[in-house]
């Protein structure tokens, strides 16, 4: 601290005299007629002095940083990284900072330059590796993982970077760059999950399926009324096996051509009301009666008539299957102004007063397999990929699909998408 003020005043000392030597060879100058020796002095102090007011003017930050940056000139091209959408941070010889880019800043909030990369990143696996190129040269790929405030993962491509080795400077940086995997990762664990959920469901009704018969070829060989029995529980389970596939079919099918939005005029409450008529006899074999209340149709969307069929299909069916004790579905198709204030939208309800559904499990309704019990879903015939279909369709159709429930009063669940006359032809 003292030497540091000592040294700030030795340099004020010097631009006084210089300004002083300013003077003196100008005015020295002026009356030698401009010769050229006096003119030449009075140049060279003039620069002498703006360059000693500079450097005593430069904030402290920059002035710890000021050799660092002049000896690593092209290890910091910051319009370079600032360009770069990737959090990147360029490091020294003896790993101080010399260039980051604003994604690195946000991703280590205490990195700054001048300081050790160590200071802001405290990862072995990083500082060992940084430490290899910074001896050896050449790169190298570590991973870097970070659980507070949310859990991420990196991988971080270590580089050796050197400066020309013919100029006098020349000597080994590195620049470090991160690539967030986070979402990859959240994939690859989806896929996972997916394969072992579908694997499980269909795990359980075949080994059923194999316990039956080989009791019917065992045990129960002989037994007239085990076989009837046992062959009715046998086609349940194929017929289970087989609605899963389907429904894993149609998922894929649908997420194919998640991006590309049909463009067929369809009318969707012909669509409502055929559904209706299909289901008003299973309806009825639970007591439960199914009204629909619509404008007079016929209201026109861009869709796929097959797709919207399985999303009233599975909508009504649902409410008939969980909201039997309500004895009442309600349909309502009606025609609103849209989100935007400009398309015109309709709004199919499907609402049950059945038991409902309580609010923690909402968010996770749409999500596949995802069951609030998952023994009644099956004993309903239920695959856990109803609304997860309906969803991925609606998303497909540019709608939107939403979810209300009362526990004790019932469900609703609302389906929104543009009407054809207002909907701009897809490119
Ligand atoms: P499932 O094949 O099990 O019916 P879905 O994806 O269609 O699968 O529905 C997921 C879960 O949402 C169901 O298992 C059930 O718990 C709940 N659910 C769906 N519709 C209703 C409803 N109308 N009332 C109460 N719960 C419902």
């Amino acid at each position: 601290m003292r030497g540091n003020a000592l040294r700030l005043s030795a340099r004020g000392i010097a631009v006084r005299t210089a300004l002083v030597a300013v003077v003196i060879f100008g005015t020295a100058a002026a009356i030698g007629g401009g010769s050229l020796f006096w003119t030449a002095a009075a140049a060279f102090t003039t620069c002498f002095a703006a360059a000693a007011l500079f450097r005593n003017t430069m904030p402290l930050q920059d002035r710890l940083a000021a050799p660092v940056r002049r000896r690593e000139g092209i290890l910091t091209p910051r319009a370079l990284l600032a360009a770069l959408p990737d959090p990147v941070v360029v490091v020294d010889r003896r790993s101080l900072v010399t260039g980051m880019n604003a994604a690195a800043q946000a991703m280590l909030p205490t990195l700054r330059e001048a300081t050790p990369l160590s200071f802001a990143l405290r990862s072995p696996d990083v500082l060992d590796g940084l430490e290899a190129v910074l001896r050896t040269g050449g790169q190298r790929k570590v991973e870097f993982g970070e659980r507070v405030p949310i859990e991420r993962a990196y991988e971080v491509h270590i580089a050796a970077v050197e400066t020309s080795p013919a100029a006098d400077d020349g000597q080994r940086g590195a620049a470090l760059v991160f690539r967030d995997l986070t979402a990859a990762r959240q994939l690859e664990h989806m896929r996972v999950d997916f394969v072992a959920n579908a694997s499980h469901e269909l795990r359980t009704p075949l080994a059923s399926v194999l316990g039956f018969i080989e009791t019917l070829q065992g045990p129960a060989r002989d037994d007239s009324t085990a076989r009837e029995r046992f062959l009715g529980i046998m086609r349940e389970q194929a017929r289970r096996m087989a609605r899963l596939i389907d429904d894993l079919l149609s998922l894929s099918r649908i997420e194919m051509h998640a991006h590309v939005q049909p463009q067929t005029p369809v009318d969707l409450l012909g669509i409502v009301r055929h559904m209706i008529d299909t289901l008003t006899p299973l309806a009825r074999e639970s007591s439960v009666t199914i009204t629909l209340t619509a404008p007079d149709g016929p209201l026109s969307i861009l869709g796929d008539r097959d797709e919207l069929l399985r999303v009233f299909e599975n909508l009504i069916e649902n409410a008939v299957k969980y909201g039997e004790s309500g004895e009442r579905v309600e349909v309502t198709v009606a025609t609103s102004p849209g989100r935007s204030g400009t398309a015109e939208e309709v709004e199919v309800t499907v609402r049950d007063f059945g038991p409902g559904i309580a609010p923690e499990h909402l968010p996770r309704l749409t999500e596949r397999f995802y069951r609030v019990d998952v023994a009644d879903s099956r004993q309903k015939g239920g695959t856990g990929l109803g609304l997860a279909i309906v969803k991925h369709i609606v998303n497909r159709h540019r709608g939107h699909f939403a979810i209300e429930s009362t526990p004790g009063e019932g469900a609703a669940f609302r389906v929104r998408l543009p009407l054809a006359s207002t909907v701009a032809p897809a490119e």
